[in-house]
């Protein structure tokens, strides 16, 4: 959950932000996340690994740590009480060149909009289509994906994981500013 813990003498100390990468297998969430956190694109990263990272970054002259949940669900949502309670913030990611990866977006939205309970604002939700590298090979439009997005009441944006850090980036820091307007 987003937050600012208040330490003994007034002060506070940075928030925290809590940000789960979901999609299916090959969309590219572990290069989303390697180049976040590094700068750098990572071209073969195995399958199954799930990790928990964490980073300081600053958003809008504001410090906060950032945790990125890579998840590497085999088979969809599945066992996803592990990210549903614990997310600020939550990024669906696809290629934009495999539309299997589009179509595997849906049960992920689905579990993250029917998890926020009604009387608790939803946490926000970022559709990412990745991979624009490819456009050549392009299977999903970018208005399919803003019409996906909407749907659910998710921002939505394209990048490539093996292109700019600056785009990465600002998918991340994004979700941090509307973990924080909640
Ligand atoms: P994950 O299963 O969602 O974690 O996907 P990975 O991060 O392991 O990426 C799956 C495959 O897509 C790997 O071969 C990556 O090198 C490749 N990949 C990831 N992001 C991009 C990208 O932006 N452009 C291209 N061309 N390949 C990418
Ligand atoms: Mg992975």
């Amino acid at each position: 959950m987003f937050g600012r813990a208040r330490t003994g003498g007034g002060l506070s100390a940075p928030a925290e932000c809590n940000v789960a990468v979901l999609g299916t297998t090959g969309s590219g969430k572990s290069a989303l996340t390697v180049k976040f956190l590094t700068k750098r694109f990572i071209t073969e990263y195995h399958p199954d690994l799930e990790d928990t990272y964490s980073s300081e970054e600053t958003v809008d002259q504001q410090p906060v740590i950032v945790r990125v949940m890579d998840t590497a669900d085999q088979d969809g949502p599945v066992g996803c009480e592990r990210y549903l309670g614990w997310a600020s913030a939550f990024l669906v990611v696809y290629s934009i060149a495999e539309r299997h990866t589009f179509d595997g977006c849906q049960p992920y939205l689905e579990v993250v909009t029917l998890h926020s309970r009604p009387e608790t604002p939803q946490p926000p939700l970022i559709l990412l289509g990745n991979k624009v590298d490819m456009e050549r090979y392009r299977q999903v439009s970018r208005c399919e994906g803003v019409a996906l997005a909407s749907r659910y009441g998710g921002l939505f944006f394209e990048v490539s994981a093996c292109r700019d850090f600056l785009p990465v980036q600002q998918v991340f820091h994004e979700a941090v500013r509307e973990a924080r307007r909640e």
